[in-house]
């Protein structure tokens, strides 16, 4: 829980932010000696000046993380040992949990208490799993004749750069971190340039808790050069990807123009929440409805941004859902009270209003919100905002908007309703809300998203996977599925004829 007792505008004036790329077990400056400013959505103002990595800074880290595998320093070390580094790592993200979680507030706007509940602990935890994880995991033995011996066997990949968005920064990479490192990789992080602060900072925690020099490098840098220099990188193994469809797509052509690295996404989504007439409880059903878009400022791939529902049930479920959306508006981010936060920046914010736009010029029915917010502050706030009557293959219906808009549609039965959900071009998450069971499970199946929930959103656990169908992705992060991501299968076949 939050303390109420801290100050969090005093610990942000009293904070000393280090803007330097990590490599190699060391702080530096970009090889260029460029920066590019930093600055928060709550207030706009500069809160750092950060390396602005290049290719310069790319091969230093890369050539680091080679030699540090090579070596064996980390990748030839026993599981156990491994474990005991990372759950170390751990361990020291959690007891910095106030520093990081203010970080990650005033770069990039979400509020103080979810970064405390939310992000550090999350991004801890799952370190920890992986960590746990690594020591338990056996290879095989293939069933084949009796005179040979055909081993399956797991090895790390060898040097994974991770590229990450900026919504929820640590967790982002955590999904990433665990299971690269536990599984012996060297790893190199290129955090989105709208939220460097975190990843900057805990390269100091991972060395540490003993993570060796190379193994754990953190390059701070823009898009179009840091984070494309190292998908072209021709010692670059494998990228561990999120972010917009977009940018997942090219990562597939840089792979393809460079070494065939392994390429993981984890992209976009329009997820479809299907509120149907036999609902077992309509109130928790609209209340869902409105924290799965809103949460977050509705920054979620997974957001339910789209909101389906059977006729007889839309009138009772829009109200609620409008009073639930009037009850919830942006406050500042570093008051624990708040509840919604600021958008990442201005550019994502004039983003969220061209679609309220669009929404209104396409003939959709505003229940509420539509409207900047605190633009006294300085800072980037945009009203939650409810669209009604909205049809499918309208613009607000069909792109991923990434921000606090919901868009209602209305469909006669579930047939319709899972004709619509499957209706885009994403199929990260799904929602439906029954009370029959077949309909359920018959509804499931059908729905095309990497991860289906029944009478509930966002239900979540480090145990299971993480991704989608379609465009919003290729593989999965978390669970043991994700060490598949960062391992080698090598069958090794010895004649015992
Ligand atoms: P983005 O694609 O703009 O940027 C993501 C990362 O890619 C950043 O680090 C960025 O610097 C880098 N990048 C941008 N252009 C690049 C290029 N040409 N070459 C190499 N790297 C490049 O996405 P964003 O705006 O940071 O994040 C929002 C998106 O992320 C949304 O679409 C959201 O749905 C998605 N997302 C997906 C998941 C998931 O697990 N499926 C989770 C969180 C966010």
């Amino acid at each position: 829980m939050s303390n109420p007792t801290i100050d969090w505008r005093a610990r942000a004036r009293a904070l000393q932010l280090n803007g330097q790329a990590f490599i190699d077990g060391r702080y530096r400056p970009a090889v260029s000696g460029a920066t590019f400013e930093c600055v928060s959505p709550i207030d706009g103002r500069p809160l750092a000046a950060i390396a602005s990595t290049d290719a310069a800074d790319v091969d230093l880290a890369v050539a680091a993380a080679r030699r540090a595998f090579d070596a064996g320093v980390w990748s030839r070390q026993a599981p156990r040992e491994r474990k005991r580094v990372l759950q170390r790592f751990a361990e020291l993200i959690l007891a910095h949990r106030d520093e990081l979680a203010l970080l990650e507030t005033l770069d990039m706007g979400k509020p103080i208490a979810d970064s405390l509940a939310v992000d550090i602990p999350a991004t801890a935890r799952c370190i920890h799993w992986y960590a746990e994880a690594v020591d338990k995991i056996y290879d095989e033995i293939a069933p084949t004749s009796h005179d040979a011996l055909a081993m399956i066997t797991r090895e790390p990949i060898g040097v994974v750069a991770a590229i990450v968005p900026w919504n929820f920064p640590l967790i982002m990479a955590a999904w990433k971190i665990g299971p690269a490192l536990a599984a012996g990789n060297s790893f190199i992080l290129k955090p989105s340039e709208k939220s460097p602060l975190t990843a900057i900072r805990i390269a100091a925690l991972a060395a540490e808790a003993g993570i060796p020099d190379g193994v754990f490098n953190v390059l701070p840098g823009y898009g179009h050069t840091a984070g494309q220099s190292l998908a072209l990188h021709m010692d670059v193994d494998c990228i561990g990807f999120t972010g917009s469809t977009r940018t997942g797509k090219l990562m597939l052509q840089y792979s393809g123009q460079s070494n065939m690295k392994r390429v993981w996404l984890e992209c976009g989504g329009k997820s479809p929440n299907i509120i149907l007439a036999d609902c077992p409880d309509l109130d928790r059903a609209a209340a869902t409805a409105a924290s799965a878009i809103f949460f977050n400022q509705g920054e979620m791939c997974t957001a339910a941004s789209r909101l389906v529902i059977e006729e007889p049930v839309r009138d009772a479920v829009l109200e609620k859902v409008v009073a639930a959306t009037r009850a919830l508006q942006p406050g500042d981010p570093l008051d624990p009270a708040t509840r919604l936060g600021a958008i990442v920046d201005d550019v994502q914010m004039k983003t969220v209003l061209g679609y309220i736009e669009a929404g209104r010029s396409e003939g959709a029915a505003l229940l509420a919100g539509g409207r900047r917010a605190r633009e006294e502050t300085g800072g980037y706030y945009v009203e939650p905002t409810v669209f009604a009557d909205v049809r499918p293959g309208m613009k607000i219906e069909r792109e991923e908007i990434f921000g606090p808009v919901l868009a209602a549609v209305t469909v006669k039965d579930a047939e319709e309703a899972v004709r619509v959900g499957n209706g885009v071009d994403y199929g990260l998450a799904a929602a439906v809300w029954t009370r029959d069971v077949k309909k359920a499970h018959r509804i499931a199946r059908a729905l095309r998203a990497g991860m289906v929930y029944v009478n509930c959103y966002d239900a979540d656990d480090i145990t299971v996977p993480f991704g989608g169908y379609k465009q919003s992705g290729t593989g999965r992060d978390k669970s043991l599925h994700a060490f598949d991501k960062y391992t080698e299968l090598k069958t090794t076949w010895i004649d015992l004829s």
